[in-house]
C-alpha cells in the first residue's frame, strides 16, 4: 500500500477533536521529518505544524494548508481502519487532506521548487472556526509568512476527482450571536412582581428571522437562522427571569455580514428596552468569507487542464463556511473543491469516509499549481 494511503488510515484510526490534536500532530511530525524539510515548526496556534521546502532562486512563498481535527461523531462504518476512539471520527475528510499534503512533502523532498518556497501547513481546530485565527496570530507563524495561500476540500455530491472552483467569494461568511436577556424571576402566581423575558424572546424569534426579508435586496444572499432559544428553568412555580436567543448569520460578503450583525443588535437592543430587560450580545465562531483570487484561480484551472481533470466552475459561492477565509482575508489565495463522488455520503454524516482515490489527484494538482504559481 502507498505510504500516503497508509498514513490516511493511521490518522483515521486515531481521530482527535479540535484543540486536542496531539497524536495526530506527532504522527505528521514523524512523517515530515523523514521528508527532510528545510525547516519544521511545531506548536503553532496549538498543535499546528509548518514544514518549509525551499527552492534555489528567489520567488513567492506558497502556503498549502490542511486541517488536523476530527468531529464528535460516532463512526457507523465497519472498515478495517475504523475509528478506535468512541464518539470521535474523521467525517470531514481531514485525514485525507492531511494525506495529500503529507504526500506533497514526499514529492518536494525529491523535487524542491525551482523558485521561492513551499510551506505545508497543518492547521488545528478548523471545525470550531478557531484554528486559522490562532495560527495567524502566533508569532511563530511570522517565520513562514506566505505570499500566496492554497487549500482544498473534498466535496461529496460531485463526480470523483472533479475540480470545483470559482473566482471571488467561494465559501460563505458565517457568525453566531448569543443574545442574553436579563429580567427578574417571581412567583408564577405573580408574574407582575418580576420581569419575564418570554415575550421578548418570542418576538425576537419572529423578527430576527425576517431580517433578510426586510433589510436586504433580492440579489444579496443573507440568512438569519434562529438555532436556539430558552427562558428560565423548568420550574412550574416560577416566572422566568432570564433567557437566550441564539442566531447564526450567513452571507457571501463581509459587508453584508456587518449589516446583519448591526441589524440584529439594534432590533434586539430596542426589544430589550421595550420590555425593560438588560441585554448582552456575544459573537461566537465568526468565519469570514473565503474569497478566491482570480489570477490564482486561472493558474489552478490551467494546472487541472494539463492534468486532463474534469472542471466545474461554480456560479454561486457555497453556503457553508471555512476558516480558511481568515487566510484569504490576509493573503492572496484560493480554496478549491475536489469531488468525492456524486453518491458519496455527505460530510459530517456517520457513514462518510474520505475516498483514497482522491489522494493522488490532489497531490498532482497541487504540484502542477505550485509550478504555475512560481511565475507570479
Ligand atoms: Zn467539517
Ligand atoms: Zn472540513
Amino acid at each position: 500500500m502507498k505510504k500516503s494511503i497508509e498514513l490516511r488510515r493511521q490518522l483515521h484510526r486515531a481521530p482527535e477533536l479540535a484543540g486536542q490534536e496531539k497524536i495526530t500532530s506527532n504522527t505528521i511530525i514523524t512523517f515530515l521529518q523523514d521528508c527532510e524539510p528545510d525547516s519544521l515548526i511545531t506548536g503553532i496556534g496549538g498543535y499546528g505544524i509548518a514544514a518549509e521546502f525551499k527552492g534555489k532562486q528567489n520567488g513567492p512563498r506558497i502556503l498549502i494548508r490542511c486541517e488536523l481535527d476530527a468531529l464528535p461523531i460516532t463512526e457507523s462504518l465497519n472498515i478495517p481502519y475504523r475509528s478506535e476512539v468512541m464518539g470521535v471520527s474523521h467525517k470531514c475528510g481531514h485525514d485525507g487532506h492531511m494525506a495529500i499534503v503529507a504526500g506533497l512533502a514526499e514529492h518536494l523532498q525529491l523535487q524542491r521548487p525551482d523558485r521561492g518556497s513551499v510551506v505545508l501547513m497543518f492547521q488545528p481546530s478548523e471545525e470550531t472556526g478557531e484554528g486559522a485565527e490562532r495560527v495567524l496570530s502566533d508569532p511563530k507563524f511570522d517565520k513562514v509568512l506566505p505570499d500566496l495561500v492554497l487549500a482544498l476540500h473534498n466535496l461529496p455530491g460531485y463526480p470523483l476527482g472533479q475540480l470545483i472552483i470559482g473566482s471571488g467569494p467561494f465559501a460563505s461568511s458565517s457568525s453566531g450571536l448569543k443574545i442574553h436577556l436579563q429580567g427578574k424571576t417571581s412567583h408564577a402566581a405573580e408574574p407582575k412582581a418580576g420581569n419575564s423575558p418570554a415575550p421578548a424572546v418570542a418576538q425576537l424569534i419572529q423578527v430576527l428571522s425576517s431580517i433578510p426579508q426586510f433589510y436586504t435586496s433580492l440579489h444579496e444572499s443573507a440568512k438569519v437562522t434562529v438555532i436556539h432559544a430558552r427562558v428560565g428553568e423548568i420550574a412550574f412555580g416560577t416566572s422566568p427571569g432570564e433567557g437566550d436567543v441564539m442566531v447564526t448569520l450567513r452571507s457571501h460578503t463581509q459587508e453584508m455580514m456587518q449589516l446583519l450583525i448591526d441589524r440584529v443588535a439594534s432590533i434586539a437592543g430596542s426589544t430589550a428596552d421595550m420590555f425593560g430587560l438588560e441585554i448582552t450580545i456575544t459573537p461566537t465562531e465568526p468565519f469570514p468569507p473565503t474569497v478566491n483570487d482570480s489570477q490564482i484561480v486561472k493558474l489552478i484551472n490551467e494546472a487541472a487542464g494539463k492534468l486532463e481533470m474534469n472542471i466545474h466552475q461554480i456560479s454561486h459561492p457555497f453556503a457553508w463556511s471555512e476558516d480558511f477565509g481568515h487566510f484569504t482575508s490576509r493573503f492572496k489565495g484560493a480554496l478549491f473543491g475536489l469531488g468525492a463522488g456524486e453518491d458519496h455520503p455527505a460530510l459530517h454524516h456517520p457513514d462518510y469516509d474520505f475516498p483514497d482515490d482522491l489522494i493522488d489527484p490532489g497531490i498532482s494538482l497541487f504540484m502542477e499549481t505550485i509550478n504555475n504559481l512560481q511565475e507570479l
